[in-house]
């Protein structure tokens, strides 16, 4: 990990440090185009074909019904059923509080406006499982959706090598009384939802996160389907001074490491004391993690940053706009006003990433790439679409009226004027 004094960094430097190097890879790309065109023409055969392709597996059909699903669920061990169950709880217990009614606002004499939520009728979420099936990305997406009242939710997941999912995300769609999922991974899977089959229903948004195809492929049906958000690898940024502990300060950076090679972990610190013992810290926890490889290749490509003092750290941060951000100082109630762009914050010594990852009730699915400078992650909003209304009584009539009237004269839309004058007379 290279350390970088943050006063001998040139603007365009720090520009340089904050960009994301997400490659353009063509090949992907045309791979996708590719399946997107096959599914939209092939459909559930294309589906099949692509199963036995990518997944290994020859599926009879392409999902499993509430039945199965209960009976595989029936195998989780006691206490993993009851993670799952606590951090629904918790996931639930946050999301749900953020159902909000709006004011009726009268902006002139007799004329009110107001603003209802009406939750997305169908939508469609990817839970990942090529190399690691991923309940609590179930949990993240389907409480939402559900709480919001969207009346179609249509799961897609990768079958694993025995042509099912695995017990957890069993259990996950048991808990929520989700009935069916759909044994269909990658760019295929985005396809099918964007553009419908056979047997799986056309959504109007797709959520989840994915590997490289998944999220081209998210990239490519937007002209069809609206998505959350774009996705890149994920990452973290830590600000750290002298009241932080440099071992936990190593286990999140390395947290983040783990996910993928291209995960960043940045370290901004006011103490060159912190990072020179954290930077020994990372290299004692990486010699255990059973994913040290992957860890060690993501570290050599982060970095640290040393500043002169938390207000710097917090322009530093705000430029980064880093998806998950740890203010490891005892300090951070000071700090949160100085908070611009990020997507999920974890505050103090004791708040490690992970606990939002799976379970404190905060959303994972979070902006990457920077895209938190004008993102915000999934909450109960994604799955809302807010609705205007308005209303003129005879008294509101006569005094906007007027207004309108000149208004439309001066576009020169005539009628546009006449729909308020033939009122008013
Ligand atoms: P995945 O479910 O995203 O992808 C698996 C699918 O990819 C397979 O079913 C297959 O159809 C397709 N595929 C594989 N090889 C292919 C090929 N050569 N050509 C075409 N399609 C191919 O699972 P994954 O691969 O394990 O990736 C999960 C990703 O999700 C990881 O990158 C992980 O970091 C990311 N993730 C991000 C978040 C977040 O919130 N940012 C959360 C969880 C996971």
């Amino acid at each position: 990990m290279k350390v970088y004094n943050y006063k001998d960094l040139s603007k365009s430097k720090i520009e340089e440090l904050c960009s994301r190097q997400i490659e353009d890879d063509k090949l992907v790309e045309e791979r996708v185009t590719d399946i997107i065109k096959t599914v939209k023409n092939d459909g559930d055969k294309a589906l099949l074909n692509f199963a036995k392709a990518f997944d290994k597996v020859e599926l009879e059909k392409l999902f499993l019904d509430a039945e199965e699903l209960k009976s595989i669920a029936s195998t989780i061990p006691a206490d993993a059923k009851k993670a799952i169950e606590t951090a629904y709880h918790n996931i639930k217990t946050f999301h749900q509080s953020q159902l909000k009614t709006e004011d009726k606002i009268e902006t002139m004499p007799g004329v009110v406006c107001w603003r209802e939520s009406r939750a997305i009728q169908k939508v469609g979420l990817y839970i990942p499982g090529g190399t690691a099936v991923l309940p609590s990305t179930f949990l993240m997406l389907a409480t939402p959706a559900i709480i919001a009242g969207c009346k179609d939710i249509v799961v897609c997941s990768p079958p694993q090598s025995d042509g099912k999912t695995n017990c957890y995300l069993a259990y996950c769609a048991v808990l929520l009384g989700i009935e069916k999922i759909y044994l269909i991974g990658g760019a295929q899977a985005v396809a099918a939802m964007a553009f419908g089959t056979e047997t799986v229903p056309q959504v109007y948004k797709i959520f989840g996160p994915g590997n490289r195809y998944v999220t081209t492929a998210k990239t490519m049906v937007q002209n069809k389907v609206a998505i959350d958000m774009p996705a890149g690898p994920s990452e973290v940024l830590v600000v750290a001074d002298e009241t932080a502990n440099p071992s936990f300060v190593a286990a999140d950076l390395l947290a983040q490491a783990e996910h993928g090679i291209d995960s960043q972990a940045i370290l901004v610190s006011t103490s060159i004391e912190i990072i020179e013992e954290t930077l020994l810290e990372i290299e004692n926890q990486l010699a255990i993690l059973p994913r040290k490889e992957i860890a060690a290749k993501a570290i050599e490509n982060s970095y640290a940053v040393l500043v002169n003092d938390l207000s710097v750290a917090m322009e530093f941060s705000n430029e980064y706009a880093p998806e998950h951000l740890i203010l490891a100082t005892e300090k951070f109630e000071h700090l949160i006003p100085l908070i611009i762009n990020a997507g999920s914050i974890f505050l103090g010594n004791l708040t490690p990433e992970s606990a939002g990852d799976y379970a404190s009730g905060t959303n994972h699915t979070l902006p990457t790439s920077g895209f938190a400078k004008a993102y915000s992650g999934v909450s109960i909003d994604s799955f809302l679409k807010k609705i205007t209304f308005q209303h003129l009584s005879t008294n509101g009539l006569k005094n906007i009226g007027p207004t309108v009237e000149v208004l439309a004269a001066a576009e020169g839309l005539d009628a546009h004027k006449n729909a308020v004058t033939i009122r008013l007379r």
